[in-house]
């Protein structure tokens, strides 16, 4: 850093007008003061000076829904708060957006209802650019899961395994996916572990009991299956409707795959395969997890089926905040752990391919007071190790 000279001139000045110049700032401020009690007199009445929590938002947002369907004209006085944003809003409503998905920034979204499908005419009349997964969320005393991929309602109605079991095959028999939710205190899932393949391994801020999903998804990994890991935000409820939790859509975010096209079957195709990873956020943190192994590549869901003892190098390439503790868990155990000292960052390492398992990925760090403990930032699906 250079050290500036103060002009010569100036200094002069500003001695030579020592009197003059401390009154200066004292009269900018009395007049500023007055320019702002004058607009809060005149504003202050106004919907969107109110200190109401959610209103700013909800009432930008009605506003412009009524400038989309009714026109320019249609909020009658022009808005001079934040000017023009109410317009441009409105003209992306009249473009047919979706403001909340546009604002968060994900490329599909998943909607599930609870034991009912009446939702799924509306979701038909409104995928258009923005592709929209219908789904039901089944829903028992026992344990709620979520089901994609079915345009047919799915029956609730039971109260034991074999009772849940029928319900699975019977998503199952038509292509569709079975995932028991939010496994934790709460609303546990308190039938039989076995019989589907995903499940969500993280619902809404981690804190949230999220470490028991990870426990319920990794004790199936460990017993050999080849679980697929999701997130959901379980959002209830977007602004205008009334907030009824501090989180949102995306919260976290699954991130898929999708080889070609991105719909509803590529979609639900790629994380039955667990082509996939979650994030705390759309915007990250980025973690994929890549391996060679005699000169083929494999991503997360993959399994690496090459002859005993073959080498592996698993690649983790990460994009989010510096200072994350990057990790890798071989069966359940930690393996690897290194520390992302960039916010672009890729490591390697080595294996041999010498029993079967699994190998999968995590970002965790500290949010907020360091007292607090770490929290999971994205977990990645597993590779899996099978050798020949
Ligand atoms: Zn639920």
């Amino acid at each position: 850093m250079t050290r500036r000279h103060r002009p010569r001139t100036a200094l002069l000045s500003a001695t030579d007008n020592s009197r003059s110049g401390a009154w200066a700032p004292v009269a900018v401020a009395a007049a500023a003061l007055v320019v702002k009690t004058t607009v809060l007199v005149q504003l202050g009445g106004h919907p969107l000076l109110q200190p109401l929590g959610e209103l700013d938002s909800a009432f930008y947002v009605q506003l412009a829904r009524s400038l989309a369907t009714d026109g320019p004209l249609a909020g009658g006085e022009p808005f001079f708060v934040s000017p023009l944003y109410v317009y441009f809003l409105g003209a992306i409503f009249a473009l047919g957006g979706s403001i909340e998905a546009a604002r968060v920034g994900l490329d599909f979204l998943a909607i599930t209802d609870h034991n009912t499908t009446s939702h799924f005419e509306e979701i038909a009349t409104r995928n258009g650019d923005f592709l929209l997964i219908p789904g039901e969320e089944v829903t028992t005393a026992w344990g709620h899961a979520n089901v994609w991929g079915l345009d047919a309602w799915v029956d609730f109605r039971c109260t034991d395994d074999a009772g849940m079991q029928r319900i699975i095959d019977f998503v199952h028999e038509r292509g569709g996916l079975f995932s028991p939710n939010h496994p934790k205190p709460g609303y546990p899932w308190e039938f039989g572990l076995t019989g589907f393949r995903v499940t969500e391994t993280w619902q809404g801020p981690w804190r949230l009991g999220n470490d028991l999903s990870r426990e319920f998804w990794e004790r199936r990994l460990r017993e050999g299956e080849r679980a697929v890991a999701v997130g959901g935000s379980d959002c209830h409820s977007i602004a205008p409707a009334k907030v009824l939790h501090p989180w949102g859509l995306g919260t976290p975010c699954t991130w898929v795959s999708v080889q070609g096209t991105l719909d509803e079957t590529g979609v639900l195709d790629a994380v039955r395969a667990g082509h996939t990873f979650v994030s705390e956020d759309p915007t990250g943190p980025f973690l994929e997890f890549t391996a060679e192994c005699d000169g083929a590549s494999y991503i997360t869901g993959d399994a690496i089926e090459a002859k005993s003892g073959a080498p592996v190098t698993f690649t983790l390439d990460y994009r989010g905040p510096s200072e994350k503790k990057l990790r890798l868990f071989r069966d359940g155990e930690l393996w690897q752990e290194v520390v992302a000292d960039r916010e672009e960052q890729s490591f390697e390492f080595e294996l041999a391919l010498d029993a079967p398992g699994y190998v999968r990925a995590e970002v965790a760090g500290f949010r907020g007071r360091p007292e607090r403990g770490e929290v999971t930032h994205a977990l990645t699906n597993p590779i899996y190790l099978r050798p020949a």
